[in-house]
């Protein structure tokens, strides 16, 4: 999957968002519950982190569903952008920036 292809499909999840949750006084709840639901999925792949390296209990590990780590690697992106995007964030660019500021700090990309 490319970029794009992603960022699409989160332009399309946000406006089924804004249907399902409807319209808010103001941005400012749509941005605090798409932080707070980020801080859940972040949970939820910690969870599954301390499961593949056997650091939780007996019955939750008995309980693992090894696979789910992948879906919560992908809740935490999506999640992640979707704050970004209710924030008019061009992830686009901040990751190009980034990876610039990254490269040039430790002499990458050459
Ligand atoms: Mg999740």
């Amino acid at each position: 999957m490319k970029l794009k292809d992603l960022l699409k499909f989160i332009e399309i999840e946000d406006k089924r968002l804004r249907k399902y949750y409807g319209s808010y006084p103001d941005e400012e709840k749509r941005i605090l519950a798409r932080t707070v639901k980020l801080t859940e999925e972040l949970g939820e792949l910690c969870n599954d982190v301390l499961a593949h390296n056997s650091l939780q209990r007996k019955q939750k590990l008995d309980e693992l569903d090894k696979e789910n780590i992948q879906e919560e690697f992908a809740d935490v992106l999506i999640t992640t952008l979707l704050l970004a995007n209710v924030m008019s964030v061009d992830i686009e660019k901040a990751l190009e920036r980034k990876i610039e500021k990254i490269n040039k700090r430790y002499d990458l990309g050459k």
